[in-house]
Protein backbone atom coordinates (compact mmCIF):
# COMPACT_ATOMS: atom_id res chain seq x y z
CA UNK A 1 0.00 0.00 0.00
CA UNK A 2 1.16 3.40 -0.68
CA UNK A 3 1.72 6.27 1.59
CA UNK A 4 -1.58 7.90 0.56
CA UNK A 5 -3.55 5.44 1.01
CA UNK A 6 -2.23 4.31 4.20
CA UNK A 7 -3.02 7.94 5.37
CA UNK A 8 -6.26 8.02 4.09
CA UNK A 9 -7.07 4.69 5.81
CA UNK A 10 -5.89 6.51 9.06
CA UNK A 11 -7.97 9.48 8.72
CA UNK A 12 -10.36 7.38 8.27
CA UNK A 13 -10.20 5.50 11.61
CA UNK A 14 -9.80 8.89 13.18
CA UNK A 15 -12.81 9.86 11.72
CA UNK A 16 -14.76 7.15 12.59
CA UNK A 17 -12.93 6.51 16.55
CA UNK A 18 -14.96 6.12 19.20
CA UNK A 19 -11.81 5.12 21.86
CA UNK A 20 -12.95 8.00 24.22
CA UNK A 21 -15.62 9.87 25.13
CA UNK A 22 -15.00 12.89 23.25
CA UNK A 23 -16.73 11.02 20.41
CA UNK A 24 -19.84 12.06 21.84
CA UNK A 25 -19.55 15.33 22.04
CA UNK A 26 -17.22 16.13 18.86
CA UNK A 27 -19.13 17.73 15.89
CA UNK A 28 -15.74 16.56 13.76
CA UNK A 29 -12.71 14.61 14.62
CA UNK A 30 -9.19 16.56 12.95
CA UNK A 31 -7.09 13.73 12.06
CA UNK A 32 -4.42 16.59 10.34
CA UNK A 33 -3.36 17.88 6.92
CA UNK A 34 -0.30 18.43 5.31
CA UNK A 35 2.04 17.10 2.74
CA UNK A 36 3.53 13.72 3.80
CA UNK A 37 7.09 14.78 2.70
CA UNK A 38 6.64 17.40 5.44
CA UNK A 39 10.39 18.05 6.50
CA UNK A 40 8.73 19.68 9.56
CA UNK A 41 5.32 18.68 11.47
CA UNK A 42 3.85 21.07 14.34
CA UNK A 43 1.68 19.43 16.97
CA UNK A 44 -0.81 20.84 19.07
CA UNK A 45 -2.63 20.54 21.32
CA UNK A 46 -6.70 19.44 20.62
CA UNK A 47 -8.84 21.37 18.41
CA UNK A 48 -10.78 24.20 19.12
CA UNK A 49 -14.45 25.34 18.53
CA UNK A 50 -13.17 26.21 14.84
CA UNK A 51 -11.09 23.09 14.34
CA UNK A 52 -13.79 21.18 15.30
CA UNK A 53 -16.57 23.17 13.03
CA UNK A 54 -14.45 22.35 10.09
CA UNK A 55 -12.26 19.54 10.91
CA UNK A 56 -9.15 20.77 9.68
CA UNK A 57 -6.27 21.38 12.46
CA UNK A 58 -5.37 25.39 13.54
CA UNK A 59 -7.70 27.46 11.10
CA UNK A 60 -8.96 29.33 14.38
CA UNK A 61 -7.11 32.88 15.82
CA UNK A 62 -4.25 30.21 17.19
CA UNK A 63 -4.22 29.21 13.46
CA UNK A 64 -3.74 33.01 12.26
CA UNK A 65 -0.94 33.28 14.56
CA UNK A 66 0.70 30.14 13.91
CA UNK A 67 0.33 31.05 10.30
CA UNK A 68 2.30 34.33 11.35
CA UNK A 69 4.92 31.74 12.69
CA UNK A 70 5.21 29.98 9.93
CA UNK A 71 6.13 32.32 7.59
CA UNK A 72 8.55 34.18 10.28
CA UNK A 73 10.61 30.85 10.02
CA UNK A 74 10.00 30.68 6.40
CA UNK A 75 7.91 27.97 5.44
CA UNK A 76 4.36 27.57 3.83
CA UNK A 77 1.09 25.95 5.16
CA UNK A 78 1.92 23.79 2.15
CA UNK A 79 5.68 22.87 3.54
CA UNK A 80 4.31 21.46 6.84
CA UNK A 81 2.11 18.84 8.20
CA UNK A 82 0.03 19.56 11.36
CA UNK A 83 -1.78 17.76 14.04
CA UNK A 84 -2.24 17.64 17.20
CA UNK A 85 -2.13 15.00 20.31
CA UNK A 86 -6.37 14.95 20.61
CA UNK A 87 -7.94 14.87 17.33
CA UNK A 88 -11.38 15.71 18.97
CA UNK A 89 -12.09 19.22 20.83
CA UNK A 90 -12.51 18.81 24.71
CA UNK A 91 -15.81 20.38 25.67
CA UNK A 92 -15.23 23.96 26.56
CA UNK A 93 -11.47 23.56 25.38
CA UNK A 94 -10.71 21.89 28.62
CA UNK A 95 -7.39 20.22 29.25
CA UNK A 96 -6.55 16.97 27.32
CA UNK A 97 -7.15 13.81 30.48
CA UNK A 98 -4.90 11.20 30.54
CA UNK A 99 -7.12 8.80 29.47
CA UNK A 100 -8.01 10.82 26.04
CA UNK A 101 -4.30 11.37 25.32
CA UNK A 102 -3.71 7.72 25.44
CA UNK A 103 -6.38 6.88 23.39
CA UNK A 104 -5.10 9.34 20.76
CA UNK A 105 -1.32 7.78 21.18
CA UNK A 106 -1.52 5.46 18.51
CA UNK A 107 -2.90 7.80 15.63
CA UNK A 108 -0.25 10.41 16.42
CA UNK A 109 2.46 7.98 16.51
CA UNK A 110 1.39 6.48 13.29
CA UNK A 111 1.71 9.95 11.92
CA UNK A 112 5.04 10.66 13.10
CA UNK A 113 6.41 6.87 11.37
CA UNK A 114 4.19 8.04 7.81
CA UNK A 115 5.85 11.20 7.69
CA UNK A 116 9.04 10.69 9.34
CA UNK A 117 9.59 14.64 9.51
CA UNK A 118 13.62 15.85 10.09
CA UNK A 119 11.75 18.78 12.45
CA UNK A 120 9.15 18.06 15.20
CA UNK A 121 7.83 21.58 16.56
CA UNK A 122 5.97 21.00 19.93
CA UNK A 123 3.48 23.58 20.05
CA UNK A 124 2.55 23.77 24.07
CA UNK A 125 2.79 21.90 26.85
CA UNK A 126 0.70 18.35 26.52
CA UNK A 127 2.53 18.11 22.80
CA UNK A 128 5.81 18.65 25.02
CA UNK A 129 5.56 16.62 27.31
CA UNK A 130 5.62 13.50 25.20
CA UNK A 131 9.19 14.20 24.81
CA UNK A 132 10.00 16.25 27.31
CA UNK A 133 8.03 14.68 30.39
CA UNK A 134 8.59 16.59 33.78
CA UNK A 135 9.98 19.64 32.36
CA UNK A 136 8.71 23.57 31.87
CA UNK A 137 7.98 24.91 28.55
CA UNK A 138 8.92 28.57 30.08
CA UNK A 139 12.87 27.11 30.53
CA UNK A 140 13.20 24.97 27.62
CA UNK A 141 10.93 26.21 25.29
CA UNK A 142 12.83 27.15 21.48
CA UNK A 143 15.95 25.27 22.60
CA UNK A 144 15.90 22.04 19.81
CA UNK A 145 17.11 18.42 20.97
CA UNK A 146 17.88 15.39 19.17
CA UNK A 147 16.10 12.70 20.70
CA UNK A 148 16.57 9.12 18.68
CA UNK A 149 17.52 10.82 15.26
CA UNK A 150 15.20 13.23 15.06
CA UNK A 151 15.22 16.98 15.76
CA UNK A 152 12.24 18.34 18.31
CA UNK A 153 12.02 22.07 19.17
CA UNK A 154 9.59 22.70 22.22
CA UNK A 155 7.77 25.65 21.64
CA UNK A 156 5.02 27.89 22.95
CA UNK A 157 1.42 27.23 21.89
CA UNK A 158 0.42 29.87 20.01
CA UNK A 159 -2.54 30.47 21.74
CA UNK A 160 -0.47 31.52 24.55
CA UNK A 161 0.43 34.87 23.09
CA UNK A 162 -2.88 35.61 22.56
CA UNK A 163 -3.78 35.11 26.66
CA UNK A 164 -0.47 36.71 27.52
CA UNK A 165 0.65 39.23 24.91
CA UNK A 166 4.40 39.83 26.36
CA UNK A 167 4.86 36.32 24.89
CA UNK A 168 4.45 37.12 21.54
CA UNK A 169 7.87 38.33 20.71
CA UNK A 170 9.64 35.66 22.17
CA UNK A 171 7.57 33.00 20.43
CA UNK A 172 8.55 34.94 17.31
CA UNK A 173 11.88 35.17 18.29
CA UNK A 174 11.63 31.18 18.65
CA UNK A 175 10.21 30.66 15.66
CA UNK A 176 12.98 32.30 13.90
CA UNK A 177 15.41 29.82 15.11
CA UNK A 178 13.84 27.48 13.01
CA UNK A 179 15.24 27.72 9.59
CA UNK A 180 18.61 27.23 10.73
CA UNK A 181 17.66 23.72 12.59
CA UNK A 182 16.04 22.46 9.71
CA UNK A 183 19.21 22.81 7.84
CA UNK A 184 21.41 21.67 10.81
CA UNK A 185 18.58 18.53 10.45
CA UNK A 186 18.93 18.13 6.86
CA UNK A 187 22.80 17.76 6.79
CA UNK A 188 22.97 15.38 10.13
CA UNK A 189 20.25 13.43 8.17
CA UNK A 190 22.49 13.47 4.88
CA UNK A 191 25.37 12.85 7.29
CA UNK A 192 23.70 10.05 8.74
CA UNK A 193 22.93 8.28 5.60
CA UNK A 194 26.06 8.45 4.07
CA UNK A 195 27.83 6.68 6.89
CA UNK A 196 24.79 4.21 6.78
CA UNK A 197 25.80 3.66 2.94
CA UNK A 198 29.65 3.51 3.89
CA UNK A 199 29.29 0.87 6.08
CA UNK A 200 27.11 -0.94 4.83
CA UNK A 201 26.78 -0.80 0.90
CA UNK A 202 24.31 -3.05 -0.38
CA UNK A 203 21.80 -2.37 2.72
CA UNK A 204 19.42 0.66 2.51
CA UNK A 205 20.00 3.40 4.79
CA UNK A 206 18.03 4.08 7.48
CA UNK A 207 18.66 6.84 8.76
CA UNK A 208 19.81 8.15 12.00
CA UNK A 209 19.92 6.42 14.92
CA UNK A 210 21.42 8.12 17.81
CA UNK A 211 19.37 7.71 21.12
CA UNK A 212 21.71 10.12 22.58
CA UNK A 213 20.13 13.28 23.95
CA UNK A 214 22.01 16.58 22.63
CA UNK A 215 20.81 19.87 23.56
CA UNK A 216 21.44 23.07 20.93
CA UNK A 217 21.14 26.27 22.63
N1 LIG B 1 -5.16 24.68 19.28
C1 LIG B 1 -4.57 23.48 19.06
O1 LIG B 1 -3.78 23.00 19.85
N2 LIG B 1 -4.88 22.84 17.96
C2 LIG B 1 -5.70 23.32 17.05
O2 LIG B 1 -5.91 22.64 16.04
C3 LIG B 1 -6.29 24.57 17.30
C4 LIG B 1 -6.01 25.23 18.41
Amino acid sequence: MNREAVAEGLYERVKACDLCPLARTRTHAVPGEGPLTAEVMFIGEAPGMNEDRQGRPFVGQAGQFLNELRAAAGLTREGVYICNVLKCRPPNNRDPLPGEIDACRDYLDEQIGLIDPLLIVTLGRFSMARWFPGQSISRIHGKVREIDGRMVAPMYHPAAALHQQSLRETIIHDFEGLPEIIERSRAGRARAAAAAEAFAPATQSTGATSSQMRLFE
